[in-house]
């Protein structure tokens, strides 16, 4: 049986596609680019030539114009074989934003551009030092003057900040003391990163090679004509994308959990100790067996979400319930993966520990898993709010 491959898949070759454009970035090419915190170009630039991170653009712009689940496919053989596919993944939802709010002009100048790979679109701006998950507390501001803004204020976290063209911002237009609902007076802006001036960019080191940024904007001017939609509506655009960027995370936790469970059930079959496989031994098969199990039941719950989504059904519930349960299984397969392993485990020729590492932080980003059980507990169960 296949683990890899989930029974009737529409998606069968691209997965395919995918798994063999991956066996040419093996583990010598993430853990040579883990070392030195390297960004993985020649990585991107193969999903980009084969059309991949254009997935969700409509064929009309130049893209494949996949269905969700097509792009989820993409993103969860990324990671069951082994590669990372943090480097690019923004740009299958921040894509969206543009997709949905954009102008026809914006539309025009920027997905086609995108599609093709001449501009890559990667960089999402939302958290803010002191805000962090209260997210309509921030304190960056855009002050319109005449047919421009003028951006003052510091982002954190912004992923891939150094190797993308545009930045999705989002920033205060008017001050939260002078709206009636907080989520209001906030707005979404097309950052053209090539030529702003006033924008200072800061690599962050953290625990797993994902590119992160601080991010500095000093009387940055933006056009007015890269406002996204609305002014003042740009907190309601994001939330928007929210669901799909779930559901996407939710299936590159899935593969992981896929690969450290392939990994794992591998070994176990295969190291003999006391005269038997390690994997006969119930402690060591059992969490194996168990994080399996959790993958599937998130993949399941991933599934209903995607096919919502393809209805234009809410999938709140499904988004978020996925994401979570899905990090939750990636984290328990890697551990079964190291316990499994036993030394060899932390060995970095093995993978095993940084994938573990890596896959550790999607149950505190985009989304931490608390925020995902107040959505939970409020809108599907409908206790009170507690934020
Ligand atoms: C490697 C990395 C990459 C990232 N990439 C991006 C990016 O590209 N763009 C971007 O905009 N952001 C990015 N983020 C930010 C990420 O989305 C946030 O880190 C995440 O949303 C949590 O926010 P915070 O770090 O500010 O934590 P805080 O908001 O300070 O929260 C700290 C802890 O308190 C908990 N908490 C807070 N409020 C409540 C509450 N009301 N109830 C219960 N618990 C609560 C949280 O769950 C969390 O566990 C990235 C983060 C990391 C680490």
């Amino acid at each position: 049986m296949d683990i890899h491959q989930p029974a009737a898949d529409p998606h069968a070759e691209i997965r395919e596609e995918v798994r063999k454009l991956c066996a040419r970035f093996p583990g010598e090419y993430w853990r040579e680019l883990d070392a030195r915190r390297g960004y993985p170009t020649e990585f991107v630039n193969a999903l980009t030539e084969s059309g991949y991170l254009a997935a969700l653009i409509p064929e009309e712009f130049g893209g494949a114009g996949l269905p969700l689940a097509g792009a989820a496919a993409i993103l969860e053989e990324i990671q069951a074989s082994g590669c990372n596919g943090a480097a690019c993944h923004a740009q299958m939802y921040i894509m969206g934003t543009i997709l949905r709010h954009g102008s026809p002009a914006q539309k025009a100048q920027y997905l086609p551009a995108i599609a093709e790979g001449k501009l890559r679109l990667q960089a999402f701006g939302v958290t803010e030092p002191t805000s962090g998950t209260d997210t309509t507390a921030l304190r960056t501001t855009a002050r319109r003057e005449g047919d421009k803004y003028i951006i003052n204020g510091q982002k954190i976290w912004t992923s891939r900040a150094e190797h993308s063209d545009l930045m999705l911002l989002l920033a205060r237009t008017t001050p939260r003391d002078q709206v009636a609902k907080k989520t209001e007076g906030l707005s979404t802006f097309i950052v053209d990163m090539r030529t702003a001036k006033g924008l200072t960019i800061r690599p962050i080191r953290t625990m797993m090679n994902h590119n992160s940024c601080e991010v500095f904007f000093d009387n940055m001017e933006v056009p007015a004509e890269n406002l996204l939609g609305v002014e003042g509506k740009g907190f309601r655009y994001i939330l928007d994308g929210m669901n799909a960027e779930r559901l996407l995370i939710a299936a590159e936790c899935i593969g992981d959990a896929k690969w450290f469970i392939a990994k794992a059930s591998a070994y176990a079959k295969e190291r003999v100790l006391f005269g038997r496989p390690i994997g006969q031994n119930q402690g060591v098969q059992f969490p194996i067996a168990k994080a399996y199990a959790q993958m599937r039941a998130a993949e399941a719950i991933v599934e209903k979400g995607l096919a919502k989504f393809a209805a234009g059904q809410n999938c709140g519930e499904e988004a978020n319930m996925g994401k979570m349960l899905a990090a939750e299984a990636s984290w328990a397969a890697g551990e079964a993966c190291v316990n499994t392993h036993g030394g060899f485990g932390f060995a970095e020729e093995y993978d095993i520990e940084r994938k573990f590492r890596e896959t550790r932080l999607y149950q505190v980003a985009p989304i931490s898993t608390n925020l995902i059980l107040s959505y939970i507990g409020e809108h599907v169960l409908g206790m009170p709010r507690s934020y």
